[in-house]
């Protein structure tokens, strides 16, 4: 996966005046980690997919608690795997702070109109699916058709995968683990044509039981991004994993305190991902 960052003026699609605000060197490095980290997270959850959560049924739990579903979260963690592991791919992180509004008032006025619509502004938008900055999201993506959660297949990777970053996507307060959410949510919405729901534990446990779950981008980033590190309001630790386990030296050690499980599966890259069982 190869990284780029771009002002916003850059992007598509294009505003006036260009922006001239840019990432700074720091900001960039912390984009990277988050993408390095999505990815780690991503290859842990894969590997425990692989037995079907055996080890991890409640943090499973906590977010897909269907069984009919398990078959549907293997396959995504599969999917969003690949794509984060593709050497042939780039994202692009945009530096969208100030500028969701403006974003906006161009789609509008990009957009000739919906079927059965008139003008009102709020459709206009849906139909483009930009999400703008709301309390819940740190950045957004832009999936250019109508989403089908339900579909097997979604397509939303033609136009390129541009990750636009907000103000709250630099806020003091945000660690690795927050941008490493922040950052497979918003790859999730893309490859996986997931929505918002909801955001957060909470919210996101609530829906576990219902077919929104798998549907739900902060679902999947949560529960991904758990394999290595502990969250608000959710009971389970990665440790458990590790504790748990029946043949492996990290029993005798304890976990690093940082809340970040040891994990041999990354250190070389991804282990093999293996189809859906
Ligand atoms: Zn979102």
């Amino acid at each position: 996966m190869h990284v780029r960052f771009e002002p916003f003026g850059n992007s598509w699609p294009p505003r006036k005046p260009p922006a001239a605000q840019k990432f700074t060197d720091q900001e960039k490095a912390k984009l990277e980690e988050g993408l390095r980290v999505a990815t780690e997270c991503s290859a842990l959850a894969v590997a425990r997919a692989a037995d079907g959560f055996k080890r991890a049924e409640k943090l499973l739990k906590a977010f897909f608690a269907r069984p009919e579903d398990l078959d549907r979260v293997k396959a995504g963690l599969q999917k969003m795997h690949a794509f984060l592991t593709d050497g042939g791919r780039t994202i692009t992180f945009v530096d969208a702070r100030g500028q969701s509004e403006k974003l906006l008032r161009f789609c509008e006025r990009a957009l000739p109109g919906v079927p059965g619509r008139h003008g009102a502004v709020e459709s206009v938008l849906q139909s483009t699916k930009v999400v703008p900055m709301t309390a819940g999201d740190y950045a957004y993506v832009k999936t250019l058709n109508g989403l089908d959660a339900s579909a097997p297949t979604e397509a939303h990777l033609g136009s390129g995968m541009r990750i636009y970053i907000g103000e709250r996507g630099f806020h003091p307060s945000k660690t690795v683990r927050d941008t490493a959410a922040t950052v497979y949510h918003e790859i999730c919405h893309k490859v996986l044509a997931t929505v918002d729901h909801a955001y957060k534990v909470p919210d996101c446990s609530a829906l576990a039981n219902t077919g929104q779950a798998v549907q739900c981008a902060d679902n999947w980033a949560l529960f991904v991004t758990a394999f290595q590190f502990t969250w608000p309001d959710l009971d389970w630790d990665p440790k458990e994993l590790i504790e748990t386990r029946p043949r492996s030296n990290a029993v005798s050690k304890p976990a690093p305190p940082t809340g970040r499980a040891r994990s041999n599966a990354v250190s070389g890259g991804p282990p093999p991902v293996r189809g859906p069982g």
